[in-house]
């Protein structure tokens, strides 16, 4: 199957995928996707409201201690180290960047938590700037579907950007992660339902 013709399948199954981590600003962005790692959106939605109602700034997270947002954070998994780099991310935030998300992948992956994938999420999703993040779950996808060999996310990254149209890539990326939960999951697939490989007669 061609990348058009996928796209077609994920532009019919999904026609507006909305973003699934609750956020009001760039900054709660930030902080519901370093939450995201190794955890599922519905868990960082549950713990958000609580921590957001507290703390919804860099200026208000930093009033709290790091133990507090870990308190608040705990079911997430991995709460200790995130609840630190939350609290150095946000101080980093005030002290370099006047208390704003900056709208730059250097500065972005610079903040303590942040790596590309989660720099690439606010770009697109938070400045409309161009990028592509490339989770698990589209580098499952994307070698399954033979567009990349699947040996590294970065590579995958590169493949699917030069694959797909740069005005694509914010929906994109969301369909695939829609689709791959529900259809290519990375415990297995049932080829004869699913609306992409299915055998064609
Ligand atoms: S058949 Fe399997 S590998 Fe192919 S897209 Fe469907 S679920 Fe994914």
């Amino acid at each position: 199957m061609t990348p058009r013709e996928i796209q077609k399948i994920l532009n019919r199954l999904y026609p507006h995928p909305e973003i699934p981590l609750h956020h009001t600003s760039p900054y709660t962005l930030l902080i519901a996707v370093l939450l995201s790692a190794q955890c599922t959106d519905e868990r960082v939605n549950k713990v958000t409201p609580a921590l957001f109602a507290r703390a919804s700034t860099p200026e208000e997270m930093v009033e709290l201690t790091p133990d507090e947002i870990q308190a608040l954070i705990r079911t997430c998994g991995l709460s200790r180290t995130k609840s630190r780099a939350i609290w150095k991310l946000s101080k980093q935030l005030i002290e370099k960047h006047k208390g704003k998300v900056p709208a730059s992948f250097a500065a972005l992956e610079a903040l303590p938590g942040v790596g590309h994938k989660t720099a690439s999420v606010v770009m697109i999703q938070a400045f409309g700037r161009s990028a592509f993040p490339v989770d698990t779950h589209i580098h499952r996808c994307a070698k399954r579907w033979g567009l990349s060999n699947g040996k590294s996310v970065e590579q995958t990254e590169k493949d699917l950007k030069k694959l797909f149209p740069k005005k694509n890539w914010k929906k994109l990326h969301l369909q695939i992660i829609y689709f791959a939960r529900n259809y290519c999951t990375a415990r297995g697939h049932h080829i004869d339902e699913c609306p992409i490989c299915r055998p064609r007669d």
